[in-house]
């Protein structure tokens, strides 16, 4: 069957046809049969490099031989016990190594897991019920930070979702990135605040880098208010570098969360920081979390794969920095939209100057963003289908892979 029969079938049994929204491109989406290095290949005979890369996870390519070879291994010796495993201690440990801030950590399966229990965690931690993110901040699909954009530090959160308490967002208050007077101002007027959720780099409105001094700001300020500063490094977490942005930008959260490259493309959300906060999960503390899949055996080996393979090719970060710029050289000198880019994290924003906040960067021309999307996809290169979703290069991203990345952006 061909993409678009695919669809049709799909759409009698899920809902939209899809397993997460972002996935349904219009008027249907492409299918993938397989997908290897830098190219998918679709269920219609086309291949496509891929700047989407599973959103993310996949720093070193689709089945990277080196991580297949560490499940492959895990596979003959089963994939999930429901005991501990030696497993989750050594990448536990690696993780430890890797991040100043973290001295404990748990696995869970997702991203979102991770954001959830790090939420409740710090609300455990402090007493307090309230917390505070970025306006348009993504930190996965739950109820905590599924608030509406555009409410304001003032108000408190309004639900993006149907069936979103109005009593639980009204937990969340939003300040704009880039603006350290916004927090100072709430946390100065709030005393219910438990924590500060951020990415440290802006990764889900395509990417948003830091003003200089705003993160080491943000690291202040809630100490002074005594409010826990949660980095979300689900994207920027081994993205970045090892040590991810906390590393880059020398900043001390007290607790992290990662995701994504961390599983090495297999499910993982990790959350970790203080000791004296992390004991307070259970079975050492009275703040809960569990999951039959946690620590499970071939995320683990997956993401020790990864790690491993990181600390000894450290020099792949300089040589994916290396192709984004060389996207960025390429751009007509004509070009009206702005580059933003951070290593490996890459997106043409159709606005003149690239965006500091979630409301800029919700003033770019999105009909431009579309043609441009389809013009790229007619060309064979696949590149998320929002102007919102960052786009990532891999070390699988070769020569003949960047030249047609080049080329359609030569034409942006
Ligand atoms: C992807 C993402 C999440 C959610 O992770 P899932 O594994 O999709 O649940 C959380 N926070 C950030 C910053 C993300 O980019």
């Amino acid at each position: 069957m061909k993409s678009e029969e695919l669809f049709t079938t799909a759409k009698t049994c899920l809902p939209g046809g899809v397993s997460s929204p972002v996935r349904a491109i219009k008027p249907y989406p492409f299918y993938v049969k397989s997908a290897s290095g830098a190219v998918l290949k679709t269920e219609d005979g086309e291949s496509l490099v891929d700047c989407c890369m599973g959103y993310g996870p996949l720093l070193l390519g689709h089945a990277n031989p080196v991580i297949q070879k560490a499940i492959e291994a895990q596979l003959d010796a089963g994939w999930l016990y429901g005991t501990p495993t030696k497993f989750e201690i050594d990448l536990a440990q690696r993780i430890i190594r890797d991040h100043d801030s973290i001295e404990m950590l748990r696995c869970v399966s997702t991203g979102l897991e991770a954001t959830l229990a790090a939420i409740r965690l710090a609300r455990g931690f402090t007493g307090k019920c309230g917390i505070v993110k970025l306006e348009g901040g993504f930190h996965g699909a739950h109820d905590a930070v599924l608030i509406a954009a555009g409410s304001g530090a003032t108000t408190h959160g309004t639900p993006d979702s149907l069936g979103v308490p109005p009593s639980f967002a009204a937990q969340t208050r939003q300040v704009p990135y880039n603006d350290t007077e916004a927090l100072e101002e709430l946390l100065s007027k709030d005393k219910e605040i438990a924590a500060f959720i951020l990415e440290p780099v802006m990764g889900n409105v395509g990417p948003i880098l830091p003003d200089d001094g705003y993160l080491a700001a943000v690291r202040e300020i809630t100490a002074a208010h005594d409010v826990l500063l949660i980095f979300d490094e689900v994207i920027t977490g081994y993205r970045l570098g090892i040590g991810g942005a906390q590393k880059k930008y020398g900043i001390k959260p007290d607790l992290t969360t990662l995701g994504k490259i961390t599983g090495g493309g297999l499910p993982i959300g990790v959350f970790g920081g203080r000791r004296d906060i992390m004991e307070l999960i259970s079975p050492s503390g009275g703040v809960y979390n569990a999951g039959t899949f946690n620590g499970n055996p071939l995320s683990m080996a997956a993401g020790i794969a990864t790690n491993v393979y990181l600390h000894e090719n450290e020099g792949l970060y300089a040589k994916l920095d290396e192709k984004t710029r060389a996207i960025e050289e390429s751009l007509p000198a004509k070009a009206s939209g702005s580059f933003v880019r951070l290593g490996s994290l890459f997106k043409y924003f159709f606005r003149s100057t690239a965006p500091g906040n979630y409301l800029e960067a919700k003033q770019s021309d999105t009909a431009a963003f579309r043609v441009f999307f389809e013009k790229a996809l007619k060309s064979g290169v696949f590149i998320p289908p929002s102007q919102f979703e960052t786009n990532f290069i891999s070390t699988a991203h070769d020569a003949s892979s960047m030249e047609k990345i080049i080329s359609v952006y030569q034409h942006v």
